[in-house]
């Protein structure tokens, strides 16, 4: 049985809503797609959909990223939250979505996308992956504290 569906959201773009309640500890899904360095997918960012703000990238512990734009599934359409009610975890090199609360039918999951970026944090940068989650803690980026 799905217990996801991928639809508009009103923070970003597309998001994943849970189609049933979710208990917290539930395994949702794997993000699934292709592992490119840091370089290439900043590259592949800026020239893709920069404008359009919606990353598809999962930062790896190793430093690589996955794309969700290239062979990736729903996942890819999680949205970041700086208060999130899912998280990722990474098994080797393949990563799974867990709910770390329990999730009512029909809200919006998000992860923290925590992503690390080599160098330095320039404003444009910065501007780039501006989070939009409006919780509470909000940060004010999708980038990690780190
Ligand atoms: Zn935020």
């Amino acid at each position: 049985m799905r217990r996801t569906i991928v639809r508009n959201s009103p923070v970003h773009g597309r998001g994943v809503f849970a189609l049933a309640d979710l208990p917290a500890g539930a395994m949702l899904f794997e993000y699934k797609g292709q592992r490119l360095s840091w370089k290439e997918a900043q590259r592949a960012y800026e020239k893709s959909n920069a404008e359009d703000g919606h990353t598809f990238f999962f930062g790896l512990d190793d430093g690589r990223v996955i794309d969700g734009a290239r062979g990736g599934n729903s996942a890819r359409w999680l949205n970041h939250s700086c208060a999130p009610n899912c998280e990722a975890e990474q098994e080797g090199e393949r990563v799974f979505i867990r709910a770390i609360r329990p999730i009512g039918k029909g809200q919006e999951l998000f992860i923290d996308y925590q992503l690390t970026v080599e160098g330095r944090r320039t404003a444009a940068l910065k501007r780039l992956y501006a989070c939009r989650c409006q919780a509470k803690q909000c940060r004010g980026t999708m980038l990690s504290d780190g």
